[in-house]
């Protein structure tokens, strides 16, 4: 990866649902948390980006979990796609106290609280300014909000998803169990595969990897670095097709 900054004109921010939450805190949300996520946000938006947000609901909820416990799997993910949307309705809150105009537009329809999903819409909230969080998920049950993110990224035409994680980047073993673990500034698309690299889950990834969109993995812990990454700062690592 070069150390020169990228320059982005659309952006999709991935933001888990623990991401939202305090460690150890019995809140699922923190409003805190979420107005330091929305002052970085907010200075990003300044600098002119246009900027989509997928938020997950792992801070609630997992299908895939309370399935594995005898749910029924597709009801359990529709429960965590709701999960998503108390998320969305947080960080809009949060953006819209900072000044900064947000729409939420949810899969599953809940006119009270949200637009519908319409992508050509979305696309003319973004191409005025107007942040979009996009909430529940694709609307379907066995599908996660990083494959969300691929999605909305792609019908969206954005130049990234940038994917804030607990980690720096990506790293060629895990580090926490492997001390030789080196971390790269940039890597292919097919080398995580050929090494199983989890970078996201495989419908996502494939999803990026055919539509050519590149996936920048980046600490969400070191402050700043939402506001830097999309304004194009060289942090994380980039997954792409050219590697
Ligand atoms: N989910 C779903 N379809 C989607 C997106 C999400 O069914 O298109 C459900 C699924 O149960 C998932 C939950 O919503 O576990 C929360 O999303 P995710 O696990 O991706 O959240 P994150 O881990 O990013 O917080």
């Amino acid at each position: 990866m070069s150390e020169t900054n990228r320059s982005f004109k659309r952006v999709v921010l991935k933001l888990s649902g623990e991401a939202l939450r305090e460690v150890g805190s019995q809140d699922n949300i923190s409003p805190e948390i979420v107005g330091r996520i929305a002052l970085e946000i907010k200075e990003a938006h300044e600098a002119g980006v246009e900027i989509a947000i997928v938020v997950g609901g792992g801070n609630f909820w997992r299908g895939a979990s309370a399935s594995a416990r005898g749910m029924d799997r597709a009801t359990a993910d529709y429960v965590g796609m709701m999960a998503t949307v108390m998320n969305a309705l947080a960080v809009q809150s949060a953006l819209e106290a900072e000044g900064v105009p947000c729409i939420v537009q949810s899969a599953i329809e809940m006119k009270n609280v949200a637009e519908p999903f319409i992508r050509r819409k979305a696309s003319r909230h973004l191409s005025e300014g107007t942040v979009v969080v996009f909430a529940a998920g694709t609307g379907s049950p066995f599908f996660s909000t990083d494959t969300t993110s691929a999605l909305r990224a792609s019908e969206m035409g954005a130049c990234a998803i940038l994917k804030a994680t607990m980690v720096d980047g990506v790293y060629s073993a895990d580090p926490k169990k492997d001390p030789e673990a080196t971390r790269f500034d940039s890597i292919s698309f097919q080398r995580c595969l050929t090494d199983q690299l989890a970078v996201m889950d495989s419908t996502a990834f494939s999803l990026c990897m055919d539509n050519n969109i590149p996936i920048i993995v980046f600490d969400l812990n070191e402050h700043g670095n939402i506001a830097k990454v999309i304004k194009g700062a060289p942090i994380g690592t980039v997954v792409s097709n050219e590697g």
